[in-house]
């Protein structure tokens, strides 16, 4: 296929076999933010490009290098979200669901767009579920989303694949005051840092600590820690939140070079890794960034929020084989139809049932074909039963009752029956 006809390096179909995986995922996640209060909030996927300059900072990653952006027709700047904290927000901004102090525990969920280098587990489309909570400062609510997504791995099977890491970056004051001696530190060896190290400890330094150089590195061991440099205040929540872990049982370990790759983070930062993924090992993270909402221009608010990535989360589903075994089968029953007349009486019979079996999954044979041929394709359609209306079954008004799956032989039903009879043998969704 010509190059112009094909997808976009790094962009992915999820193709009709992966897609009950998703699904699974995808449901099981809305079900349980349902559960502890969480609404969902759908924003566009394209902003104005300003928008992630000022919320994300402009000496990321992200806004220095990874942005899809383009100019519209009207010549303004837009930019495909690489995240969606920025773009929730400025919603809630704009529709002033903040702006008198109310709580808002709010959740989305979809595609997101970073010009990164492909490979296993990141993609320049993915998708990420993330959370928002605005007006809530305690660590009461840092330790709820932790907590949900501890039952989340519980519930998905992966539990023990995961590892909590915390860390808290202070105050915006306390984190002036480490960035402060930070620099003095690292300037002092500056020569023994890696180039990369060196336009960061100019533009970002905290970003430093998070490099991946083995001599930069070995240069931060000794360096100053944010622990020593928080304030009475950002002590007190981070041990207010240690305790809410150590109350539900959940294990963490603090990892003090831990600070997230977006610049308005402050306080608690925390990421779920897992070492089954290889070199992509975050699952989920996230962090409180009080001083967001203000920065956009906002009264101050307090805001904490996570995003997990979709795709990780289902190649560990895959890598840790943890995919119920009903998520694979998609029909229950089958009906086969043999002659013109047993066609018309078999799509009047399927909508019947379907009336009264609104959750069956029932999948009427198109395409006519041999006896031979439909049972082959009720066989492969994972079908627990096949019906079967012929002409003797026609000629006594019942249908023919076939278990595929080796339980029991065939029998006959009367049409008027059919409904009650499956709703005994197939467990509805
Ligand atoms: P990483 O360190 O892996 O680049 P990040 O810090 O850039 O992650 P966040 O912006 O915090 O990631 O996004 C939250 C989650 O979204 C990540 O933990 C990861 O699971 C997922 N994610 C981020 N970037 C990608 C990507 N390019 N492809 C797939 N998933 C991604
Ligand atoms: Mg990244």
């Amino acid at each position: 296929m010509s190059k112009s006809l094909q997808a976009i390096r790094g962009m992915n179909d999820i193709l009709p076999e992966q897609t009950p995986l998703w699904r699974y995922f995808e449901g099981t996640v809305a079900r349980l933010l349902d559960n502890y209060g969480y609404k969902q909030i759908r924003m566009p996927i394209v902003e104005f490009t300003e928008l992630f300059k000022r919320s994300i900072g402009e000496v990321t990653d992200i806004v220095e290098k990874e942005m899809y952006t383009f100019e519209d027709r009207n010549g303004d700047s837009l930019t495909l979200r690489p995240e969606g904290t920025a773009a929730c927000v400025r919603a809630v901004l704009e529709h002033g669901i903040t702006g008198g102090g109310q709580v808002q525990k709010l959740w989305y969920i979809g595609p997101m767009f970073r010009h990164e280098r492909p490979q296993k587990g990141r993609y320049r489309q993915f998708h990420q579920i993330g959370l928002e909570v605005f007006n809530l400062d305690g660590p009461d609510i840092d330790a709820e989303l932790i907590i949900m997504t501890w039952r989340l791995w519980g519930e998905l099977g992966i539990r023990d694949a995961v590892k909590l890491e915390l860390n808290s970056l202070g105050t915006s004051e306390s984190r002036g005051r480490y960035r402060e001696a930070l620099v003095e530190y690292l300037s002092a060896h500056h020569d023994k840092l890696d180039e990369d190290s060196q336009r960061r400890l100019k533009t970002n330094p905290l970003r430093v600590l998070d490099t991946k150089n083995a001599d930069t590195q070995a240069v931060l061991v000794d360096a100053p820690k944010m622990a020593d440099y928080l304030d009475d205040e950002s002590r007190a929540h981070f041990e207010g939140l240690k305790a809410r872990l150590d109350a539900v049982g959940i294990p963490y370990v603090l990892n003090p070079k831990l600070v997230r790759g977006l610049d308005y983070y402050s306080k608690t930062v925390f990421e779920w890794v897992t070492d089954k993924l290889g070199a992509q090992g975050t699952v989920c993270a996230g962090g409180r960034y009080d001083g967001l909402v203000e920065q956009m221009g906002g009264k101050p608010t307090a805001g904490v929020g996570f995003a997990m990535g979709i795709e990780r989360l289902v190649l560990m589903l895959e890598t840790l084989e943890q995919i119920p075994e009903e998520i694979s089968r998609q029909v229950d029953v089958y009906l086969c139809a043999f002659g013109e007349q047993a066609e018309l009486a078999g799509l009047a019979l399927a909508e019947r049932v379907r009336d009264q079996l609104p959750n069956l999954r029932l999948q009427v044979n198109a395409g006519a074909g041999s006896f031979k041929s439909q049972f082959k394709k009720a066989d492969k359609s994972g079908a627990l039963y096949a019906l079967i209306l012929g002409d003797d079954e026609m000629a006594q008004q019942v249908v023919g009752f076939k278990p595929l799956r080796g339980q029991g032989e065939q029998q006959s039903i009367a049409w008027d029956a059919l409904a009650a009879h499956l709703a005994t043998c197939v467990v509805q969704g």
